[in-house]
């Protein structure tokens, strides 16, 4: 009998720390302390310089994102995070990537030194090079024919499809109330390709990639110069990469220039004129294969529940031009910053607090999906960490003020958000949307059911800015990221001592 009421018991409290317990926020007093540091203390500024002037551009599989990963383990230390470390995630066969010296300018029919970016991966000039420069306009495979034979030491200019035209939009754009209220309706019932959202291909993606390979493999034959796309608005070169096997001959020269730059070349050329450019490109490859992932904690102090885990996270490795500063220093701030916060004011979690800032986004969420196949989920099998994962919260929409979360069309999770919102809604964090929104890392976690989720973020400038030379420091809100900041500890703080768990999407069928 004693067996018996011993044996329900623990199965009423293994029950209710599940699912039966009424979800509950933190003390107020706690949102008092969180909000004093991280609004009127905060240190977002200190690690923004950080991470972004101090560090550099951070490519992955870089030697400067190698430089990146031990200067922010060293801060995470500082902060006295317990076990900062660099950790391996994954195998990367493109290998490491730096760039060493980039100048550009066109030298006939008159001298004019360009902003230039080469394109990631690609190769370099043999010293400071001359060409003249004739316009390579592929948009089929056959089109490749009548340039046989006629590009070896030649520069190719591609021109740009992308309309340039003047724009009436504001620059930068907050949400106002109307847009966030259409956020909060429920769209599941529009048709949508799969389960995790997904934007439908708005062109033949796949003969794009085909055509692409062929022209790698025209250049490599044929010996130009240099290849010259147009990438990037405002005289501000984009950032991109070109398909490299590490180990493989180095690619041709591949560089960017705002489209505006490579217009006016495009139409002196169709006028008639003889433009010649000049060139010395230098970029460093290395046999570095891996993509590492930068980790810390504070561990959880309850004996039941710490060895359950609250990640928090955002990707660290950027474009190589700029310094990754909205796309994703923003994201790494705010997470580093709230995980400040929570050990300066010493609070003690039940369960585990885990940072994660994840290497390899760019090139396909290679820290994250590492991290799920090391520790969550691989092979069509559940791994021990699954069931411990008690929430995922990831933040890679620019600098802008948090409004909000997509609640990734898991119903479980509305009572935890709508119990632990209550402390934070007189900082504008007001909206529980029930939809996806795809893009970035919490989609390893999402896919396979776990509670993972990103921000309803006010968008500023970012799709200006991102992807380009010009996502520097200037890019960044601080206002913005301390209120980031406060949420994140906050909701850390409350997922941390909940004595329920966001159940698992029940709507995913990990057997499919
Ligand atoms: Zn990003």
């Amino acid at each position: 009998m004693k067996k018996l009421f011993v044996f329900l018991a623990a199965f009423a409290l293994v029950f209710s720390s599940s699912r039966m317990q009424a979800q509950v926020s933190e003390s107020p007093e706690w949102a008092t302390r969180i909000k004093a540091e991280g609004l009127s203390r905060s240190q977002v500024e200190e690690i923004a310089q950080y991470i972004t002037d101090f560090s550099g551009s951070r490519l992955t599989a870089s030697r400067q994102k190698r430089r990146a990963d031990s200067l922010i383990v060293a801060k995470l230390g500082e902060f006295g995070l317990s076990n900062p470390r660099a950790a391996f995630a994954s195998e990367f066969t493109r290998g490491g990537w730096d760039v060493v010296k980039t100048y550009a300018a066109m030298t006939s029919p008159y001298y004019c030194a360009f902003a230039v970016n080469p394109r990631a991966w690609s190769g370099s000039t043999d010293g400071l090079v001359k060409g003249e420069c004739i316009i390579f306009d592929v948009q089929a495979k056959e089109d490749l024919e009548k340039y046989r034979g006629k590009v070896a030491g030649k520069i190719l200019l591609l021109p740009s499809t992308r309309e340039v035209e003047i724009n009436f939009e504001p620059l930068a754009t907050r949400y106002d109330e109307k847009e966030l209220e259409a956020l909060m309706e429920d769209n599941r019932a529009e048709a949508r390709p799969r389960f995790g959202g997904g934007r439908g291909m708005p062109f033949d993606y796949r003969a794009y990639m085909e055509l692409r390979q062929l022209m790698a493999d025209f250049y490599k034959a044929e010996k130009p110069l240099c290849i010259v796309n147009g990438s990037g608005t405002f005289n501000i070169p984009g950032s991109s990469g070109v398909n490299y096997r590490a180990g493989d001959p180095e690619p041709i020269p591949e560089i960017a220039l705002p489209v505006e730059d490579l217009g006016r070349m495009v139409r002196l050329i169709q006028k008639g004129q003889k433009v010649e450019m000049e060139m010395e490109l230098i970029n460093r490859f290395s046999d570095d294969c891996e993509v590492h992932n930068i980790y810390a904690e504070i561990p959880g102090t309850d004996p039941k529940l710490k060895d359950e885990i609250v990640l928090i996270g955002a990707h660290f490795d950027s474009w190589h031009g700029g310094t990754g500063a909205a796309d994703n220093g923003s994201g790494c701030i705010v997470m580093v910053e709230a995980m400040r916060i929570l050990k300066e004011l010493g609070f003690k979690p039940k369960r585990t607090i885990r940072l994660a800032l994840w290497g390899g986004e760019e090139q396909g969420l290679f820290g994250s999906r590492g991290y799920l196949n090391q520790y969550l989920y691989n092979d069509g099998k559940k791994l021990p960490g699954f069931d411990k994962f008690a929430l995922y919260l990831n933040m890679d929409n620019g600098s802008g003020r948090f409004r909000g979360i997509y609640l990734e069309r898991n119903d479980g999770a509305v009572p935890f958000f709508e119990a632990w919102m209550k402390n934070i809604e007189s900082l504008g964090f007001k909206y529980l949307s029930p939809r996806t929104t795809g893009g970035t890392d919490h989609v390893a976690f999402t896919r396979v059911g776990l509670p993972a989720y990103q921000f309803i973020q006010d968008e500023l400038e970012y799709f200006r800015t991102y992807h380009s030379v010009m996502d520097t420091y200037e890019r960044l809100s601080m206002s913005d990221l301390k209120i980031d900041a406060t949420i994140v500890a906050w909701l850390v703080a409350c997922a941390a001592n909940d004595p329920g768990r966001i159940p698992v999407n029940p709507a995913v069928n990990l057997n499919q």
